[in-house]
């Protein structure tokens, strides 16, 4: 089930770069997320909260829990207490309600803003300007949200295999992460690819990898 071949070619692909793995789990058994953990793989992704809840209690508590999927606000009470990062934070809204669900936890949660990057309408996320004015305001009054930390960009490019189309989507991001970057370190993470794009996604300037079907096979 778990095709471990692909894992150590990843392993190499993105250690090369300093690439966040992310290990897309999301309607896969818990022993092939074991299979993985056993071969030294941490970072897991899901994206439904009931399916993350069940398989956090029968795994290893070092695991780095990221929330992939859409999130509704009056869900992330019950994975504010574990999850590492969020990638799907699509409004101010959201975001205001995983701060005070981390706080409190005591806990500070990683946050990325998701991006509408795609030609399809149905995907969510907040347009550039949008962003920008969230972040603005973020950095401007670090106080207003202390229990989350917006560490970078989140987007999900079009469904297609034009990989020119799909170049063009993630440069367009990177280009709107590296304007923020170079005023804010610490604002890191761009977290674009999976298992049909990722190298592209790569080659564009992204740091973090969303991988499932390569990894754990089709989906059920
Ligand atoms: C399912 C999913 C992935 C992984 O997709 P694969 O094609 O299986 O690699 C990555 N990101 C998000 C947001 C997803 O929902």
């Amino acid at each position: 089930m778990v095709n471990i071949g692909a894992f150590h070619t990843l392993l190499q692909e993105t250690a090369a770069h300093k690439i966040t793995l992310v290990a897309v789990s999301k309607l896969q058994p818990v022993s092939a997320i074991r299979a993985l953990y056993d071969a030294g793989q941490r970072d897991f992704g899901e994206n439904y909260v009931q399916e993350m809840l069940s398989k956090e209690e029968l795994l290893p508590k070092d695991i780095r829990w990221h929330f992939i999927g859409h999130l509704q606000s009056n869900k992330v009470k019950y994975i504010a207490p574990f999850v590492y990062m969020i990638h799907g934070i699509d409004s101010e809204k959201l975001l205001a309600e995983t701060n005070k669900q981390a706080a409190k936890h005591n806990r500070i949660i990683n946050c990325l803003l998701q991006i509408h990057i795609a030609q399809e309408e149905t995907k969510f996320g907040f347009n550039p300007e949008e962003a920008a004015a969230l972040l603005h305001k973020i950095f401007e009054s670090p106080a207003i949200y202390p229990n989350v930390n917006v560490c970078g960009l989140m987007g999900m490019a079009s469904f297609s295999d034009d990989m020119e189309k799909l170049r063009r989507e993630f440069n367009s991001l990177a280009g709107l992460y590296k304007t923020i970057n170079l005023q804010h370190a610490a604002f890191n993470c761009l977290s674009m690819g999976m298992s049909s794009d990722y190298k592209v996604a790569i080659e564009e300037g992204s740091n973090i990898i969303r991988v499932g079907s390569l990894l754990f096979g089709a989906r059920n």
